[in-house]
Formats: C-alpha cells, structure tokens, sequence
C-alpha cells in the first residue's frame, strides 16, 4: 500500500454548528513543545486555566476546571457525578441536546421525567413549576443555548423554582460560553459544563466545568461510586486540585488550546466579544431574510450564535450546501432530528463570527440562488 499523502486539509470557513474557526495564536500554542503533565510549568498553565475559566463563567466556585473530552463529555460529568441509581431527575428537553440528558440520565438508573417543549421554541417555566410540585427531584437539567433550534433558553425562573424545590440546577452552555451572558453565581447554576469548539474557538477536545457548593456536597454524600470511572469527580478533583494526584494524563495541547482561546476571550472582554455576536447576527438575519430564507426561533427567543433558519422556497438542501463547501469553502450545518432536510443551522461562533463571514456568506447565496 502506498503511504497516504501528507496531511494537508482544505482551509474552510466553520459556519455550521461547531466547530468554529481557531484563531491562528490557538493554532500556535497548540504547535508549541508538549512537556509533562506534571512538569511545573504546565501545573502552573493549568492553575491559570482555572482562574481564566471562573472569569468567563463568572463564578467563584473552587471547583472550576476542564474535563478532558468533548462537550458530551463536560454533559456526562454532572450527570453521571450527582445521580446515583433510584434517584429522580427533571430533564427539559427542547431539541437534540436535552433528549442526550435524559438518555445520560436514564443511563444512570435515575428516574427520569421530562419536561418538553416544541422544538423551535424555549422550556416554558410554568411546565417545570408543575412537575417540581409531583416530585422530589435531586436535579433539574437544562441547556441554555439549544444549538439544534437556535433557541436561547431564559434561566432564571426555572433556576429560583429549582432551589425551592431543593434541587440542583445544571446546565449545558456548550453553545453559549464566550458568545452570550452567562452567569453562573448570579443565576444559581449548581453544576455547568461548556465545550472548546464553539464560541471559545478552540478545538473540540475540552469541556470547561464548574460545581458550586451544594453540588460538591451532593457528590461527597454520594453512598454508590460514579457509574463511570474516567469522569468519576472524586478522583478528577484531586488531579486538578493542589494535590495533583495522577488519575489520567491531561491532553496537553488541548490544554494550551483552550488557555491561549481564553487569553483571546478575555483580551477583547466578555462584552464587547457578546455586543459582535450580536451585530454579527443581526448584519446576517438582514442578508438572509432579503434572500427570502425565515428564522424559526421568535425574536426575543433567537440565539445570536446559532441562526435556524427555513430554505427558500424551491432552494434544495443538500446541493446547496455542497455548492457552498465546494466553490466557496464555507461550511454550513444540516437541520438535526425533527428538523432534518428542513432547515440550516448557520453558525457565527468565536472567531466565525465576523462580518467578513457574514458578507461571505451571503454574497456566496445571492451568486447561487440568483446566477
Ligand atoms: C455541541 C453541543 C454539545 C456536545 O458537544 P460535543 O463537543 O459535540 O461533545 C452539547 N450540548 C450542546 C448544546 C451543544 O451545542
């Protein structure tokens, strides 16, 4: 067999659902000497990761750090660390991502009930409140930004029942770290998880994680082990704690990845990267709404990183799409689950979210859809 080539992947401009574009400096770090997991300089980038990573989640909480594996990865930790078999667990479900948690949760021997909401559309808060009132949850799990609809999902309500209720509030921000306000103190969220490769604009291969008090005091009083033993935070903790003691070997340049992409977070400020988010949808909503293509989400409800939005009449799917990754390199994301075939997911994440991607993009439709 001939040795295949050398590796050597067409550049392409990320405007799906993730990943996202990596800055260059990322792609820098990433090339730079990988050194022992516990060499002190690395013990040290791994110290300020943690501190870098409170700031962008806006807590306090000790327990900050990143799991090693994906977004899903992130997802399993706080599921698979607060529930332990017979527990009950509430799971919103309002796309792809929430219909995950409940398999997770099932996964776990817990009793599952979900709450569901049309998919295009938030978790109404009025639904949690009477499940909350038929039960005795230990947790309440829910995703912010639901990247399969667009749907920016509010928190604070539910978060407040939550608490009365005496159970924890968990929460997926996979999509919506580093791209919206997400407050982690200020909002009551007990166990959140992120990923790198969305609005961080690092590789996939991290999954950013926060436990408050309670949540540690929930995993302590644990009286199983955690169902899975990589993800098992009772061993976790004490390898990205001042202990250090050696459970796994942490991916290194995935390490320095997400520590030079949060340099860049903080840099432009948590603000002013939201605000570009912003203008970057609203100069893309302009361009595909003259296009004649439709947002599914209603306003108030549409994330600013994540545009669902429904074809044109007569406008074709899958050519399409394969016109734009071919003769313009930009990548765009297929509908998923209910909304397969029926809609794009165009992403403005991180570094894609600029107008240079914008103008592209739509620039690129008009030549397709009007030659
Ligand atoms: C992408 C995504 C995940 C899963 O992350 P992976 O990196 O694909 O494992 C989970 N939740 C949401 C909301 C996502 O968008």
């Amino acid at each position: 067999m001939p040795l295949p080539t050398e590796l050597n992947p067409t550049p392409r401009f990320l405007m799906g659902p993730g990943p996202s574009d990596v800055h260059p400096r990322v792609l820098r770090a990433m090339a730079t000497p990988v050194v022992g997991h516990l060499d002190p300089g690395f013990l040290q980038i791994m110290d300020e990761l943690k501190v870098m990573l409170r700031e962008v989640f806006r807590t306090s909480n000790e327990l900050t750090f990143a799991v090693s594996g994906t977004g899903s990865a992130g997802m399993e930790t706080c599921l698979v660390n607060l529930l332990e078999p017979g527990d009950e667990a509430v799971v919103c479900v309002h796309g792809v991502f929430g219909n995950r948690m409940a398999d997770i949760v099932e996964r776990c021997g817990a009793k599952l009930t979900r709450v569901d909401a049309p998919w295009g559309q938030p978790i109404d808060p009025a639904d949690v409140k009477k499940t909350l009132g038929r039960g005795h949850p230990k947790l309440v799990a829910i995703v912010h930004a639901e990247t399969s609809t667009g749907v920016l999902q509010p928190l604070e309500e539910i978060s407040c029942m939550t608490h009365e209720a005496g159970a924890l509030f968990v929460v997926d921000t996979v999509t919506s770290l580093g791209g919206t306000d997400v407050r982690v103190d200020d909002w009551g969220f007990d166990a959140v998880y992120s990923g790198t490769q969305k609005c961080l604009s690092a590789p996939p291969g991290l999954s950013p994680v926060s436990f408050s008090a309670r949540a540690i005091e929930a995993m302590e009083k644990r009286k199983s082990k955690a169902q899975s033993w990589y993800l098992d935070m009772s061993m976790v903790r004490k390898y990205w704690g001042a202990e250090r003691v050696y459970h796994h070997t942490a991916p290194i340049s995935s390490v320095y990845a997400l520590y030079e992409a949060l340099r860049l977070v903080l840099e432009e400020g948590l603000e002013a990267r939201f605000a570009r988010h912003q203008r970057s949808h609203e100069l893309l909503r302009e361009g595909l709404e003259e296009l004649g293509f439709e947002f599914i989400v209603q306003p108030e409800f549409r994330l600013p990183m994540l545009n669902a939005v429904r074809l044109p009449a007569g406008v074709e799917d899958v050519p399409t799409r394969r016109r734009l990754l071919q003769e313009y390199n930009i990548e765009v994301g297929a509908g998923l689950g209910e909304f397969a075939g029926r809609i794009w997911r165009i992403g403005l994440m991180g570094c894609s979210s600029t107008e240079n991607h914008v103008n592209l993009l739509t620039s690129a439709l008009r030549t397709i859809l009007h030659p």
